[in-house]
């Protein structure tokens, strides 16, 4: 019988006071690379549009996630509004840049991760979770008491607070993160204000990776522990794919779960970045291929 591993942390109680204390956080908001300041318990919002209302954009099966993630009845997932990193070329820019979604209370929260689990689904999937961490756990909490015992799968953009994801270790199951930028001067151009991108990320997976290690799917062909990681092709920018999958490769064990992204396509703000305004081309996914092959990754995809 599977057993997710916040189940331990939520019967010795101390899921409940690691929630508690990272809602402190949002006193002063330090829970993102950001470090705003603003005083969301007071009403404030910060750089990322929250304040302490949790708004949720939208829960349900997806089935356009990791094969491995969504089995028969789909990934779990839960679209939260707003985000920390804010890129120009987001496509879900309405939900994390305008916020659009519905006021919720924790409760609610909750009752969405159980509705998923009656449905079916393989995990919680809990989509750009970093400014909602403190709600997250609260609802875990009540949701653990209530019989969840669904994998957690922590959506990231990466751009995490090593000593904030140190606080997770024994909540997330999964880690489902992106690895968007090697170098600064691309992460400041397309997220701006995070040109500590590379360097925090770096280390946040790391840690994800010491957390739950590598990502292996069970006999049923569903993973239920480890890190995953995603990178997104992007036009004009090979430089930065060959420099991160070479980092993955000499950083992580070869058989780290990487799936090479070829889906981009200009939308919000991309238009104004003329390098960026337009899909990859086959020469760009075949320079992909051959950087993940010499980086020595054993277990990558790449969509044709
Ligand atoms: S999570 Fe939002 S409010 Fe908190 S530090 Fe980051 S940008 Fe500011």
């Amino acid at each position: 019988m599977y057993t997710p591993s916040y189940i331990s942390l939520h019967k010795s109680g101390k899921l409940e006071v690691l929630a508690n204390n990272l809602w402190q956080h949002m006193e002063k908001c330090d829970l993102c690379p950001r470090n705003c300041g603003a005083n969301r318990l007071f009403g404030e919002k910060g750089t990322c549009g929250a304040d302490a209302s949790l708004r949720i954009a939208s829960f349900g099966p997806h089935f356009g996630e990791e094969r491995e993630l969504v089995g028969k009845g789909g990934s779990g997932t839960i679209f939260l509004s707003y985000c920390s990193l804010q890129c120009v070329f987001c496509i879900n820019s309405d939900i994390s840049h305008g916020g659009v979604g519905q006021n919720k209370t924790v409760q609610d929260f909750a009752d969405m991760m159980l509705q998923l689990q009656d449905k079916g689904c393989s995990n919680i999937n809990i989509v750009t979770p970093t400014h909602y961490l403190p709600h997250m756990l609260q609802a875990l909490d009540i949701a653990a008491e209530k019989g969840l015992r669904l994998p957690l799968v922590y959506n990231t953009a990466g751009w995490e607070k090593l000593n904030i994801v140190k606080k997770l270790n024994q909540v997330v199951d999964i880690y489902l993160t992106d690895f968007k930028y090697y170098s600064k001067e691309k992460a400041m151009r397309y997220s701006p204000g995070a040109a500590s991108y590379p360097e925090i990320t770096q280390k946040a997976i790391i840690e994800f990776h010491e957390q739950v290690g590598n990502a292996v799917a069970e006999a049923d062909g569903i993973i239920r522990k480890g890190l995953m990681i995603r990178h997104l092709i992007m036009p004009n920018n090979l430089d930065e794919t060959e420099n991160i999958l070479q980092w993955i490769g000499q950083n992580l064990p070869k058989d780290t779960y990487v799936n090479v992204m070829t889906q981009y396509r200009p939308v919000y703000k991309a238009f104004e970045y003329p390098e960026i305004s337009r899909r990859i081309t086959i020469a760009e996914y075949k320079r992909a291929e051959e950087a993940a092959k010499r980086a020595g990754l054993t277990n990558y995809k790449i969509q044709g």
